[in-house]
C-alpha cells in the first residue's frame, strides 16, 4: 500500500480534543465505530469506552506535548487531528471583560494552534495527516453577544488554509466543520425564547445532533476526502448558507 492509499484508511491513531461530551464525544465514538485506534484528551476524563483517556488542557502547550507523548507511547503518531474543545463567554461587547476574550481565544484558537503545531511534527514524518477543526457557522456569520467567540472560530478558517498550503505538498489536509446549533451541553444554557428564535432561521427548523457534525467529520478523515483540503463544511441546516 502507497502512502497515498494508507491516508485515511480505517485502523489510524485519530485525537480528539473535548472528547468526553457533546460533539467531541460523537466524533470520538464514530472513530471507535469505523475501527480507529483512538485518543481523547480533556480537562476532566471520561472518554467513551475504546479510547485512551488523556488529560490535557489545551490552554497550557506544556500538556499538549505532553499528552501527545503519552499518546505515541501507547498507540503512536497522531495521524487525525479534531480540535474539537472549545468555550464560549458570550455578552455583549461593551461589557465584555479582558478575560471573557482571552480565555476564549486562548482556548479555541491559540489552543488550536497549540494541537496542530504539535500533531505537524509527527504528521511531517508520516508525510500524511488529516486536520479537522471544528469553528462554527458563527464564526463566518457573527453573532451579536459573541464578539469574542465569533472571532475565535473565523480565525480556524485562516488557520486552516494557511496549513492546507503550508502542508499539502506532504499529503496533510486540513479542513474546517462549521456546525449551526447542536444539542450540547453548551446550547443548554439557551432560554427557550432564544432556542425558538434559532430554530426559526434555520431551513431544516431544527437543532443538529452531534452525530451529524461527526459524520462530516469522519468523512473529512476518510479516503474519500483525499483531495478535500481548505474546505469549509457547514453543518448547520442551512443557516449559514451563502457564506
Ligand atoms: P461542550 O461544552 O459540550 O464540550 C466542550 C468540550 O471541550 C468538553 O469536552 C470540554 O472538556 C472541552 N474543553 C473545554 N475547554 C477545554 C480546555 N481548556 N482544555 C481541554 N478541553 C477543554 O461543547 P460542544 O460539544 O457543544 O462543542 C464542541 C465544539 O463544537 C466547540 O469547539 C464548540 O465551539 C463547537 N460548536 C458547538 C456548537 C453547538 O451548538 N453546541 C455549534 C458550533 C460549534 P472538559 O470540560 O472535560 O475539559
Amino acid at each position: 500500500m502507497t502512502d497515498t492509499a494508507q491516508n485515511g484508511a480505517p485502523g489510524r491513531i485519530v485525537l480528539v480534543t473535548g472528547g468526553n461530551r457533546g460533539i467531541g464525544r460523537a466524533i470520538a465514538e464514530a472513530f471507535i465505530a469505523q475501527g480507529d485506534r483512538v485518543a481523547v484528551t480533556t480537562r476532566n476524563g471520561g472518554a467513551p469506552d475504546g479510547a485512551l483517556d488523556v488529560r490535557c488542557d489545551i490552554t497550557d502547550a506544556a500538556q499538549v506535548d505532553a499528552a501527545f507523548t503519552t499518546i505515541e507511547a501507547e498507540l503512536g503518531p497522531v495521524e487525525v487531528l479534531v480540535a474539537n474543545a472549545g468555550i464560549t463567554k458570550d455578552t455583549l461587547l461593551l461589557r465584555m471583560s479582558d478575560e471573557d476574550w482571552s480565555s476564549v481565544i486562548d482556548t479555541n484558537l491559540t489552543g488550536s494552534y497549540r494541537l496542530v503545531r504539535r500533531a505537524a511534527k509527527g504528521m511531517l514524518k508520516l508525510r500524511r495527516g488529516r486536520i479537522v477543526l471544528v469553528s462554527s457557522v458563527v464564526g463566518l456569520l457573527g453573532s451579536a453577544g459573541q464578539v469574542n467567540y465569533a472571532a475565535s472560530k473565523s480565525g480556524l478558517v485562516g488557520m486552516a488554509r494557511s496549513i492546507a498550503r503550508e502542508l499539502g505538498s506532504r499529503s496533510i489536509t486540513a479542513n474546517v466543520v462549521a456546525p449551526g446549533f447542536v444539542e450540547t451541553d453548551m446550547t443548554e444554557v439557551l432560554s427557550d425564547e432564544q432556542r425558538a428564535a434559532v430554530k426559526g432561521q434555520v431551513p431544516l427548523g431544527r437543532y443538529a445532533r452531534p452525530e451529524e457534525v461527526a459524520g462530516a467529520v469522519t468523512w473529512l478523515a476518510s479516503e474519500q476526502a483525499a483531495y478535500v483540503t481548505g474546505a469549509v463544511i457547514p453543518v448547520d441546516g442551512g443557516l449559514g448558507m451563502g457564506h
